[in-house]
């Protein structure tokens, strides 16, 4: 227990100066609309550049960042950065683009986050179709008539709502009747099992009719393979996001991907 309250400790403190010193960095992962082949959005993906260790993935800081409240100026930043990126894609080839941000619990819990958001809008100069947020089921079902009245107040003014994770937490299918989201993110793990276990297929396909049910589009996470992916559009599944297409990239290999695409007209993948 010890050990394990100095690791917490000594991340949260690295955390702290990393901060300060700006270590962090967003990378961008496709997602691809199954029909069509075609670019939907990118999601937004933090990593720290530690000095000394390398890159670091949010597997290994997000949750003391939770614990530590080090969240609520992470995410400010992650949130302005990415809109940042957006507004700049947005200006200069790719106007459509839209880029889905991590919102985590304790960020959401944040009194101000509701006015944060639309100020970030407000002083990026990115539009608010250019965005999605990307919430869990827990905090839709922790934060109740607070939460319901933030996210209605996004929704107003055009940002996009997708929840992330979905069928992991709760899946209180009255809070999906009220929140109203615009997309489902159907959890990379009952997708990597759909190849081998019927179960995981049912459930999958359980989801992708209940959001067709509701009119929400539905994106398979961690897609790998073309196979899973010619399934998934079978299924009636609408994006999909994964290796298969491409790993979270850098700004710079992004944005070759995204040339590379536009050069040869192909479409995304073998699947497509
Ligand atoms: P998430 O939001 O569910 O993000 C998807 C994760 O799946 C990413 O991991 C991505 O790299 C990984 N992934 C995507 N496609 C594949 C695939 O085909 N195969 C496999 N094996 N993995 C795939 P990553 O970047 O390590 O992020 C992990 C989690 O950390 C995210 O899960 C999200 O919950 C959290 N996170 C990342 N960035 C942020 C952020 O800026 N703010 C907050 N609050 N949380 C973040
Ligand atoms: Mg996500
Ligand atoms: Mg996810």
């Amino acid at each position: 227990m010890n050990a394990a309250l100095t690791r917490f400790i000594e991340t949260r403190e690295a955390l702290r100066d990393a901060l300060e010193c700006e270590e962090f960095v967003l990378h961008y992962q496709p997602q691809i609309d199954l029909r069509t082949g075609r670019l939907v959005g990118v999601e937004a993906l933090v990593r720290w550049q530690r000095p000394e260790v390398g890159l670091v993935m949010p597997g290994a800081f997000i949750d003391v960042a939770e614990e530590s409240g080090l969240i609520v100026p992470l995410g400010r930043w992650v949130l302005v950065e990415a809109c940042r990126q957006a507004a700049a894609w947005r200006a200069s080839g790719w106007p459509d683009l839209v880029v889905a941000v991590n919102i985590s619990a304790a960020q959401f819990r944040h009194a101000r986050i509701g006015a944060e958001v639309l100020a970030v809008l407000a002083a990026t100069g990115l539009a608010p179709a250019g965005l999605e947020v990307e919430l869990t089921e827990s905090i839709l079902l922790e934060g109740r008539e607070a939460a319901l009245a933030t996210v209605a107040q996004w929704q107003a003014r055009g940002i996009q709502l997708a929840i992330d994770d979905f069928g992991t937490g709760y899946s209180s299918l009255a809070y999906l009747k009220r929140f109203a989201a615009d997309k489902i993110k159907i959890d990379r793990s009952f997708i990597v099992g759909m190849a081998e276990d019927d179960a995981d297929r049912a459930i999958v396909q359980a989801i992708i009719d209940l959001a067709g049910g509701l009119k929400l589009r539905t994106i398979a996470e961690g897609v790998e393979e073309a196979s899973l992916a010619r399934q998934l559009q079978l299924m009636g599944c609408d994006e999909a996001q994964g290796y298969l297409y491409a790993p979270p990239l850098a700004v710079a290999e992004l944005e070759g991907w995204l040339r590379a695409r536009e050069v040869s007209s192909v479409v995304c993948c073998k699947a497509c």
